[in-house]
This record gives structure tokens, sequence and C-alpha cells, in this order.
């Protein structure tokens, strides 16, 4: 019997296959379409609308680079908002930092939280264990224009713009998150390929920039991101400065905390562009 495919069609004219061994899950949510499958080289893998989200193999090279960049950077951060981030691995790296208060997490689709715990649970039981963590179910965008708090991080961890995720990449939604954001908050949004989304990569930064006054990036390489570089949108009052913090200060404010993609090396390089991209986030 031949082995059954998935294949992923985000991009138009390439597509990228994965053998699906078994299929864990398959349903329509009410917001999108959700299939959890076995790979032989990315182990569970969750697809939203056809598209990765999160593999068990990988993650730690979106989750880390998400999380700690900013958190070892700023240094003082109490409080975090995840906007999305359904599968909760985000939650479980940023709560390694023992300073944190409170992370409340907003996600659209309360299918993705329950199956992600059911079958993630190397990536997000932790987070559902630790009492600093505080999930709600409901539109990102709408929190943050009705909230009253403010927090010292805003990490966006959103699908693609498209579907329940394209009011993500608004310059209304940046605006308000950068409303809730404490004296010398951040800003990290997904920001996608800018090899393979270069429009998208332009119209999201640009509309982060004109929201905050001031919007870079930095790189991360996910492999099931596939197209290269996966970038990282960096803003707020407090970006410019945290962005220069010395390596041993960042390897001082980890200690204690494994990583096998984060490290203070990789932390500086992060924010360094070829030159296709940092010609791209020019122009946006
Ligand atoms: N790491 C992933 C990536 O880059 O492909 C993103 C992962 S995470 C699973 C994205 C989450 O954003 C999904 O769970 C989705 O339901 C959620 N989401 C989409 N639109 C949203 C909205 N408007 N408000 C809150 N959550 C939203």
């Amino acid at each position: 019997m031949s082995a059954r495919w998935t294949d992923e069609t985000l991009h138009e004219g390439v597509r990228m296959g994965f053998e699906v061994r078994r299929t864990l899950h398959a349903a329509d949510t009410g917001q999108q379409r959700l299939e959890l499958v076995e790979n032989p080289v990315f182990g569970t893998m969750m697809l939203l609308d056809g598209a990765v989200q999160v593999t068990s193999a990988d993650e730690f090279a979106y989750h880390e680079m998400m999380a700690h960049v900013p958190l070892a950077a700023h240094g003082g951060v109490r409080r975090v908002l995840i906007i999305g981030g359904g599968d909760c691995g985000l939650a479980e790296e940023v709560l390694k930092h023992r300073d944190l208060e409170r992370v409340v997490q907003v996600e659209i689709d309360p299918d993705v939280v329950a199956f992600a715990r059911d079958h993630f649970p190397e990536l997000n039981a932790a987070a559902f264990a630790d009492p600093r963590f505080e999930i709600k179910i409901g539109d990102g965008a709408k929190f943050v224009a009705e909230t009253q708090d403010h927090f010292d991080l805003i990490l966006v961890d959103s699908t693609d713009p498209a579907g329940p995720g394209a009011v993500l990449f608004t310059e209304t939604f940046y605006r308000d998150c950068a409303g809730r954001l404490a004296p010398n908050g951040i800003i990290v949004t997904q920001s996608g390929v800018p090899f393979l989304q270069g429009d998208a990569f332009v119209a999201g930064l640009g509309a982060l920039h004109r929201a905050t006054g001031d919007a870079s990036c930095y790189l991360t390489v996910v492999p099931t991101y596939f197209g290269g570089h996966m970038a990282l949108g960096w803003a707020g009052p407090g970006a410019a400065a945290a962005r220069h913090t010395a390596e041993t200060v960042l390897a001082e404010r980890m200690a204690g905390i494994a990583t096998r993609y984060w490290s203070p090396a990789m932390h500086h390089a992060a924010f360094a562009l070829p030159p296709f991209i940092a010609e791209a986030l020019a122009a946006a």
C-alpha cells in the first residue's frame, strides 16, 4: 500500500509534502480546518487550513527565538500578553523566566488549545500547570482594543495573514497593541518567510512601523516553515535599546534555562539581515 502524503500549498507555485503515518485528528473547528498528523521526521504536526503551525521536532527553533530574544534583551519583563499561540508551546517557553508575574494568552479557537493539550504535552503541560498562566478564548484584536491592562511584552504568535489571523497584521491592531505596552515595552510578531511572502512581509512590517514609529525584525530558521528565514517583527518603545544588550548580560538573564537554538551569539546574529530582507524592510 502506498504512503499517504499531505501537501502544504500555502505559497503560490510551490508545495511541500509530508508523509502521514497516522492521522490523530481532522475536523472543522468552526474557525478553521484542524489536522493533527504524525510524520516520521517531524513527529506530531498540527496544521490549520492546510498550513503547518507547529511540529514536535522543530518547534524549539520558533518558540525559543520568539520568547527568549525579547525576554533576555529587555531584562525586566513581569507581564506578558500572547495573542494566538494556540498550541501553548510559546507560553511554556516564556514561563521558564521565573521573574514573570503573569502571562495572559488570548486565542480565538478553543479546539486548537484542547487538541494541543491532549497531543503535545511535552510542549505545554508545564504551562497549564503554572498558576501565572491564564488563557482566554476570544479574538486577540478585540481583546487589545478593549483591555485596560498594560504589558511589558506582547507576542503575536499568529497564523498567516488570512482567515481569522488577517486582523493580526493590521495597523489598527498594532496601534492597539502599542497602546497596551508599559514604558520600555516590546512587541514581537510572527512576520512570515520574506523569501516566499515578500508582499505580506512588507505590508505587515509597514503597518507595524506606522503604528509604533519604528519597526525592524530579526530572524530564525524553522525547517517546516520552508523557504529560508522566518522574520519576527521587533517594535515598541523598549525595542531599540534592548536590541544592543551585551552578550554577557543576555547569558546572565538566561542562566538556568536550557536551549537548543537560542544562545547569546545566535541572539545577536539574528538581528543581522541579508540585503534582500534589509531592503524589503526599508521599503516597508
Ligand atoms: N507558530 C505558528 C506559525 O507561525 O505558523 C503559529 C501558531 S499558533 C497555532 C497560531 C494561532 O493563532 C492559532 O491557534 C489560531 O487559532 C490563532 N489565531 C488566529 N487568528 C486569531 C485571532 N484573531 N485572535 C486570536 N488568535 C488567533
